[in-house]
């Protein structure tokens, strides 16, 4: 996978730089502690130029999950969206995942953060888990508890559970593990929001134990416009195993189908499942082919 190459711009603290002139400190808390906030978004390339699908509302949770950890962000949400389009121009980019960081600085006591940094870079980047179903298996990690960080801070610590879990699954030979959450109930993907669908009703387990996905909140948004109901609850692993069927969903990810869990395959034809239907409208909306707000 190639991130960038000589050529490339990041913007760094208020200036574009070539990315292969800037460097991390290595004496900073992000590296040592993963005391840093990401965020995903996605340029998409659309009949009306390139688009930012919802980067005020990615930039927005940037903010908050910098605040939650006590990450300096004097950054504005207005200033990030315009800086963001400058970086796609400047890499004749039309499509592409944007990745913005806010590390911290020299720091190695575990006192807060002294001072931050951010740092946005983009690159072309296919759907993260391919385009086709995928194969998902129980993972035995869970996700972090409420209890001990914030479930909707994008902090990169979180993500050692999430790469834990993922080595472990594709290990024995899926595409991507799913863990409970601390009480035992069904959360999420490594990095994706999960819904079933069970006898003609979308379910998908409710914010608290889960990271609240930008993704997931379309899908919930389109479902009602598509008259789909959609209930947020806790979900056992056997109520995963009984689903018609099931579908994961983030901004690297778009919506995926899933076609197994572990030993058992969802029954119904993943064309034919509501997942396909919100699939196809979330391209949609994601490419402006149609503009869902003034249908409503
Ligand atoms: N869960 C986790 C742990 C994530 O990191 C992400 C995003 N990368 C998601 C869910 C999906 O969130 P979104 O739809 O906002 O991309």
């Amino acid at each position: 996978m190639k991130y960038f190459d000589r050529n490339a711009w990041i913007y760094l603290d208020g200036r574009f730089v070539k990315a292969d002139t800037a460097g991390t400190d290595l004496f900073s808390q992000s590296v040592h502690y993963g005391l840093s906030a990401i965020e995903g978004i996605r340029a998409y390339n659309t009949h009306n130029g390139t688009r930012l699908f919802r980067a005020e509302q990615h930039y927005e949770r940037l903010r908050h999950s910098c605040e939650q950890v006590g990450i300096d962000f004097r950054w504005e949400t207005d200033v990030l969206v315009d800086k963001t389009y400058e970086l796609l121009d400047r890499n004749n980019l039309r499509s592409a995942y944007i990745r913005p960081l806010v590390t911290t600085g020299r720091n190695m006591y575990l006192t807060p953060a002294t001072d931050s940094s951010i740092v946005i870079t983009a690159w072309e980047w296919g759907p993260f888990l391919g385009a086709g179903l995928i194969r998902t298996t129980l993972s035995p990690y869970r996700r972090p508890s409420p209890h001990s960080l914030p479930m909707d801070a994008k902090v990169s610590g979180q993500y050692v559970s999430s790469i834990v879990a993922t080595t472990e699954a594709t290990k024995r030979g899926f595409d991507e593990a799913i863990l409970l959450d601390h009480d035992g109930y069904v959360a999420q993907a490594s990095s994706n929001n999960l819904f079933i669908e069970k006898d003609a009703t979308l379910y998908t387990p409710p914010v608290g134990h889960i990271f609240p996905g930008i993704t997931r909140q379309a899908v919930i948004e389109l479902a009602n416009i598509f008259n789909i109901g959609v209930v947020e609850k806790q979900l056992t692993p056997d109520e995963l195993k009984g689903a018609d069927s099931a579908f994961l969903t983030g901004t690297a990810t778009g919506i995926v189908g899933v076609a197994a869990v572990d030993g058992t395959t969802f029954p119904e034809a993943w064309s034919d499942t509501m997942g396909a239907t919100v699939q196809r409208a979330y391209k949609n909306l994601t490419l402006e082919k149609e503009n869902y707000e003034v249908i409503i």
